[in-house]
């Protein structure tokens, strides 16, 4: 029971900074490597698709610019640095399937 209350905090913890962010998104090539880290990763829970250590949905996860991956030993993938200069991102008008497009302005995470 522990387990799943520590999941809850962390799935809300990761709503609200995206939430907080303006809900920026990642580009579809960002998603894509994420979501193969996820698949591959022996945490996934693949019966229903969530992450063993945060209890997040990783297809959701794996979107959200400001999401990071909770594993400290192997991080798999970080959050994506956004826009310059503290400049917020911008979604594109016709972003109404909620899908993984974004502006410009969103930044590939550092190498
Ligand atoms: S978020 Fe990280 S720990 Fe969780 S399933 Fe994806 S790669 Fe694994």
């Amino acid at each position: 029971m522990k387990e799943g209350i520590k999941m809850f905090k962390n799935f809300v913890k990761e709503v609200a900074a995206y939430a907080k962010a303006g809900a920026p998104h990642v580009t579809p090539h960002q998603y894509k490597k994420r979501i193969n880290a996820c698949m591959e990763c022996p945490h996934l829970r693949k019966e229903v698709d969530r992450c063993g250590l945060c209890g997040c949905l990783v297809e959701h996860k794996a979107k959200w610019a400001t999401s990071s991956c909770p594993d400290k030993e192997v991080v798999r993938w970080e959050p994506v640095k956004i826009g310059e200069a503290g400049k917020q991102v911008k979604l594109k008008k016709d972003d109404k399937d909620n899908n993984t497009e974004t502006s410009d302005e969103v930044q590939p995470p550092a190498e």
